[in-house]
Order: structure tokens, then C-alpha cells, then sequence
């Protein structure tokens, strides 16, 4: 997919939101100018915390909700006056339940008997449904007789039996267990992949997201902090929102000191200590600044060569997760640092209490505008 790294205008644009608005009480605005273009085939995900507008959004595009201002286009046109069923948008929510006094057979022959389809046209689409999400066999249960997952599988059926260009879905593996969730999340990325169907997908899963979507829109407060790819994402947050949101950071706080070459700054923290970041958005002199430093970019014990800022400092804790070892270290006065150290390095001497030295690269460390809650 071209021209899709950043948050930039799509070519083609298949959905488009044109400064969207709404409130549902007529004062406070729970989504806030929202302009997004998703280009066809896309996987797009509205990521963020609860309350930030996501599902809003959402039903504004299925047409459940009216837009308070501004428009929603799909293919070019707009969809303000036409009703849901005319859409042609198929759905996937949490709690979208299946018709408990239908077969399987007959939750997915429904929407297409709506389309007037002739029942050899169904079965056919029912059957090819049903192995798509690898649920053949199922057609004379009923969806008591599932589990969560089997559910939740034949509920992405309904929504792609006839095979609408767009499929929504908001948190439709909330109710799963970790596993199952996990499973489902490559199941659903790789349908889309052979289908090329256009997804708009909501969760407040950052994982989930990561690992599903070309781009995902992180939400705040209403509004689109970054639109990005997951991996411009995790490596560029453009706000201390962000890089709190996305994965795990360690957040320093200070005031840029000066501006050095390659985009680097002097920033001096709390207790007078200079240190070197990256100046992401050329932050002035003076500006105050939050750091944000990925946890595998924290280097244990390094040599002098090997970083520019180092700090001695002390383990306050150590955990044992199999792969990694995961350890928090104290420097700086009372900064604490989260670092992951490779399961191939000698783990018995870092125990709790132990004195070592973090450092890291310029370049790993990003001065970024502090978030300020709204
Ligand atoms: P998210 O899906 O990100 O959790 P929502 O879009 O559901 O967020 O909600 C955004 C805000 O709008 C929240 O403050 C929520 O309480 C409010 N809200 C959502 N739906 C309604 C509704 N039908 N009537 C009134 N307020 C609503
Ligand atoms: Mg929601």
C-alpha cells in the first residue's frame, strides 16, 4: 500500500471523515474535528483509551449516529442520508449476538435472504463463510452450543457472507481469553489479507492493534494524537501521549538546555543532571520536555564507547519472565528505568539491590512535547 506510513492524505481515499464532530448533548464534543482518509483495502484500527470517541466514530460511519457536524464519505459519496442496511457495511461488535433461536445455517442465510438471494446462491456463500473462519460443519448448531470463540468466529461470518467492501468491528475480541484473543487477532489480519476487504477496527488494546493493522489512529480526549504505522508508531511517538500509550516507555522529564547538531539537544533534568535526546519536534530552548526511552534501548552496565549518557544506578527489582529478564533500575536520584535484558546473559547476579550503570544513545532517547491532559 502506497503513501501509507504516515498520517498523510490517501490517494483514493475510500472512507474519508471531513472535520466531524460530535456531541451527543449538545456541549461537550466527544469527537473533535476529526479528519481521516483509509484508503480501500486498508486495515485501519482507532486505538485509545475508554471514552476517547472510538466507537463514536464508528457508529457514525455505520450510521447509528448522526455526525453533530461535518461529513462521512464512502467511495466519494456521501453517506449522510443514507440509512445503516443501505450501506452495504458489514459488522462485527462485542456484543452484536447472534439470533439465539437460529442455526448457524440460518444467522448467516439472513442478511443474503434480506439481499434476495436464491438459496443456492446462499448455501454456496454460507459454506464459503463458514471456512473462512474454519467453522464448515457448524451449519445445524445453534449458538448456544459454542463456545465464546466458535461464537465470535461465526459472528466475523455474518459480517463477510455477503462480502460487503467495508467490515467494521469494535472490540470484537473483548469478551475472549488471552489466548483464544491472540489466535483470533491472526485469523481476522489474515482474512483481511485474502480477502482485501476495507477494515475499520476498533480496540483499546495496543497490542492488538500492533499487531492487526497497516495504520492505527490513536485516540485521546476526541481527537487523533498520531495516525501512523505501527512501527513509525513505536519507534516516533510524536507526543508523550503516544509514547505512553504504545508498548512500554520510561519517561524523563526536563527542560531543553541547548540545541546541538544531527537534531540533538542538551536536556537538564529535575536534579541539575545534563543529559543528550533527540529534539523530535525542535523543541525551543527553555521548553519543557518529557523523554521518552523504550525499554531495549536502556543499556545495562555499557561500555563508554557504546552510549552517550550513562548513569550509575541501583536495581530496586528483577523479574524472571522466561525470554527476558525484566529489571527496574533506580538512577538519577529517584528516576526509575524499565530495561529488558536478553535471556542469554549471566541472570543470577541480577538480583535486587545490585549497583550497575544504564545508559543509552542519543538517538534512542526522544524529547518530546509533555502531554497535557485536556
Ligand atoms: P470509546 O469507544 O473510545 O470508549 P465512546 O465513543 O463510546 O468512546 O464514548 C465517547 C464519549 O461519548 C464518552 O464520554 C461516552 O460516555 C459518551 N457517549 C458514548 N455514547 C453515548 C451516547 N449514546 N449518549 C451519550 N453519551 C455517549
Ligand atoms: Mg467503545
Amino acid at each position: 500500500m502506497d503513501n501509507n506510513s504516515s498520517g498523510d492524505a490517501v490517494k483514493n481515499a475510500f472512507v474519508q471523515f471531513k472535520d466531524v464532530q460530535k456531541s451527543y448533548d449538545g456541549e461537550v464534543l466527544v469527537v473533535k474535528g476529526l479528519n481521516l482518509d483509509i484508503a480501500k483495502g486498508e486495515f485501519l484500527t482507532m486505538l485509545g483509551p475508554s471514552g476517547s470517541g472510538k466507537s463514536t466514530c464508528l457508529m457514525m460511519l455505520a450510521g447509528f449516529e448522526m455526525p453533530t457536524h461535518g461529513e462521512i464519505l464512502l467511495g466519494g459519496k456521501s453517506i449522510t442520508n443514507i440509512a445503516p442496511h443501505h450501506r452495504g457495511i458489514g459488522m462485527v461488535f462485542q456484543n452484536y449476538a447472534l439470533f439465539p433461536h437460529m442455526t448457524i445455517f440460518e444467522n448467516l442465510a439472513f442478511p443474503l435472504e434480506v439481499r434476495k438471494m436464491s438459496s443456492d446462491q446462499i448455501k454456496e456463500k454460507v459454506s464459503k463463510a463458514l471456512d473462512m473462519v474454519r467453522m464448515g460443519g457448524f451449519e445445524s448448531r445453534r449458538p448456544g452450543q459454542l463456545s465464546g470463540g466458535q461464537a465470535q468466529r461465526i459472528a466475523v461470518a455474518r459480517a463477510l457472507v455477503f462480502e460487503p467492501e467495508l467490515i467494521l468491528m469494535d472490540e470484537p475480541l473483548g469478551a475472549l481469553d488471552k489466548q483464544l484473543r491472540e489466535q483470533m487477532q491472526y485469523e481476522i489480519k489474515h482474512i483481511h489479507e485474502s480477502l482485501g476487504v476495507t477494515v475499520v477496527y476498533v480496540t483499546h488494546d495496543q497490542s492488538e492493534a500492533l499487531t492487526m493493522s497497516d495504520r492505527v489512529a490513536v485516540f485521546n480526549d476526541g481527537i487523533i494524537q498520531q495516525l501512523a504505522t505501527p512501527e513509525v508508531l513505536y519507534e516516533e511517538p510524536k507526543n508523550a501521549f503516544v509514547a505512553q500509550f504504545i508498548g512500554e516507555n520510561n519517561k524523563l522529564e526536563g527542560k531543553i538546555k541547548s540545541q546541538l547538531e544531527n537534531n540533538l539537544c542538551e536536556v537538564e533534568l529535575a536534579g541539575d543532571q545534563v543529559v543528550t535526546a533527540l529534539n523530535v519536534q525542535n523543541r525551543e530552548v527553555g521548553a519543557e520536555t518529557s523523554m521518552s526511552i523504550r525499554p531495549e534501548r536502556v543499556v545495562l552496565n555499557p561500555q563508554e564507547n557504546q552510549v552517550d549518557n550513562m548513569a550509575s544506578g541501583k536495581i530496586v527489582e528483577s523479574i524472571y519472565l522466561g525470554d527476558h529478564l525484566r529489571l527496574n533500575v533506580r538512577a538519577f536520584g529517584e528516576q526509575e528505568f524499565v530495561m529488558k535484558v536478553p535471556n542469554a546473559t549471566e541472570h543470577s547476579s541480577l538480583v535486587e539491590g545490585t549497583d550497575v550503570g544504564v545508559g543509552w544513545r542519543s538517538e534512542d532517547c526522544r524529547a518530546l512535547d509533555p502531554f497535557i491532559p485536556i
